[in-house]
């Protein structure tokens, strides 16, 4: 691994465990772990130029603009050219993955496929942090103080967008938007689609694909110094 860089994307709708995946593939696998939506709240909480622009448009509950998008990541990800790094939460649009490729190179793409109801499901318990983007589902993962983040203690909220009135159309939304990212990485032959509705039952399958993939990481706390966070 130590003179082999790989670099992996999670796609799926809200609610799919990419952040849950995503992590676990950079823990056992010693990668860096990227995500966008970390990215547009480092962004705001520091108020640079695109954070205060991407904020604008995550209080309406929409996605932030490819230009405001690629704008934040794409340097980010050019500083990152020694090191393996597992993205998720980029690209969601054609756009997005047409300025990835023009800057970096992929191994592998994972899609990830749960079912309608499961989704729904998931989105119904999910509370976050707004300020951190922790994540809690009040069955499955609550909070130690009801209704309070673990860390801060400050107050969760759940996003109107996870609400049931609104879901059904955000994730006809994402399919709209996905379909052509996935069909571009299909083309390209590195797309791997999961399906089921647990996350636990998904990864050994995800771990023997990227086992598969770069055999010589196995034992990843081994290869841990070689990807220490970026500055
Ligand atoms: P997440 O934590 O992935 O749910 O991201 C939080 C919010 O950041 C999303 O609801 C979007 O408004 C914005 N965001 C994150 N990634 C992207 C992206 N690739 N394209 C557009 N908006 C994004």
């Amino acid at each position: 691994m130590a003179n082999r860089i790989f670099r992996a994307v999670v796609l799926g709708p809200p609610g799919s465990g990419k952040g849950t995946i995503s992590a676990r593939i950079a823990q056992s696998f010693g990668l860096q772990h990227l995500s966008s939506g970390d990215f547009v709240r480092e962004n705001i909480s520091a108020s640079t130029e695109a954070g205060i622009l991407a904020k604008t448009y995550i209080d309406k509950d929409l996605l932030v603009p490819d230009c405001v998008m690629t704008c934040l990541l794409l340097p980010r990800l050019e500083q990152m050219t020694r090191h393996s790094w597992v993205l998720d939460g980029f690209p969601r649009t054609l756009a997005q993955a047409t300025a990835l490729n023009d800057t970096c190179s992929l191994d592998v793409v994972i899609s990830l496929n749960i079912p309608l109801e499961t989704l729904k499901e998931r989105l119904r318990h999910r509370w976050i942090h707004p300020a951190s983007g922790r994540v809690y589902n009040m069955e499955f993962n609550p909070p130690q103080v009801h209704g309070m983040d673990d860390i801060s203690r400050e107050p969760l909220v759940q996003r109107d967008e996870d609400k049931p009135e609104a879901l059904v159309a955000r994730l006809r939304h994402y399919k709209d938007i996905a379909k052509p990212v996935i069909d571009l990485y299909r083309s390209k032959g590195i797309l791997h689609s999961f399906s089921g509705t647990e996350t636990n039952k998904i990864w050994p399958y995800i771990n023997s694909l990227i086992t598969g993939k770069i055999p010589e990481v196995q034992g990843a706390s081994q290869t841990l110094p070689l990807h220490s966070q970026e500055q």
